[in-house]
């Protein structure tokens, strides 16, 4: 299922990030540091978590991300880079080989796997052999490691249908990109606020959370800003009943009503009815 209308909250990676993976959000006034993250609700409501990662553990743009990914009960970063550039030793599919460290039980979990994706610096996320669109521009590599991104997810995905405790496998960005200028706020482009997010489910969980796939089916074309993340991962794991949750923001919901008209990103300052324009 592709939620097709999705955008970044805030087009760098913290402040997106922060949003997406905890209770706040623009449209709500509950402030970042009293917000709960996904984690914590996950592991209160009896879910096992694993945090799985190839981004830098340390370093300006990471350090709140890992404060984050601290409060899983299993955490590993195959990259030991330490810094300010985004870089690691590994591809991300390395990070897959992880999941085999995961017991293959009927227990309730939430495994998040922190790929570096098709950040910048584009050239450094792919093998040579996916070089396929040429080597000589941006463009180039950026299409380079999108074409990797997808065999990296397509191995993900086939790794995990194997397994009989396989439920979903839920893809989300924090932002997206300009091949020619990155994500930059003050050079802003819809390019770098239009992202991916799409859902892969098994058929046991379509049959026992019918509800939940039918309001996919109906809101999959709707718009939706990656901070109401939160809601929607505590709508569809099925922990409705906390305090921070509100099924308005959930888009897996049939009472999600959030409108392009009421929809921004960027600290307020850009309307999502403009994405179009
Ligand atoms: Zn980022």
């Amino acid at each position: 299922m592709i939620l097709n209308n999705t955008y970044s909250s805030y087009i760098a990676t913290v402040p997106a990030l922060s949003q997406a993976l905890t209770a706040s959000n623009q449209y709500s006034s509950l402030q970042l540091e009293k917000a709960p993250s996904i984690l914590e609700i996950a592991n209160t409501a009896g879910y096992e978590t694993w945090w799985f990662s190839n981004q830098n553990k340390l370093g300006g743009w990471d350090t709140p991300t890992t404060i984050i990914a601290n409060q899983a009960n299993h955490t590993e970063w195959i990259n030991t880079s330490i810094g300010q550039i985004i870089r690691s030793q590994f591809f991300d599919e390395e990070l897959i080989k992880l999941i085999d460290k995961i017991p293959d039980t009927s227990k309730k979990k939430l495994v998040i796997l922190h790929t570096l994706g098709c950040h910048t610096n584009y050239h450094s996320r792919y093998p040579t052999s996916f070089q396929k669109f040429g080597n000589n521009n941006k463009t180039n590599h950026y299409d380079n490691a999108i074409l990797y991104q997808d065999f990296v997810m397509k191995t993900l995905h086939e790794k995990l249908i194997s397994r009989n405790d396989f439920k979903a496998l839920i893809m989300i960005s924090d932002h997206g990109e300009d091949p020619n200028i990155g994500h930059d706020p003050d050079r802003f482009r819809w390019d770098m606020a239009e992202i991916p997010f799409w859902i892969s489910f098994s058929q046991n969980y379509a049959e026992k959370r019918s509800d939940t796939i039918a309001a996919l089916k109906d809101n999959h074309s709707k718009a939706f800003t990656n901070d109401m993340f939160f809601d929607f991962l505590c709508g569809f794991l099925n922990i409705k009943d906390n305090p921070y949750y509100d099924a308005k923001n959930d888009i897996s919901s049939d009472s999600y009503s959030r409108s392009e008209d009421d929809m921004t990103i960027l600290g307020k300052s850009k309307s999502i009815k403009d994405a179009k324009n």
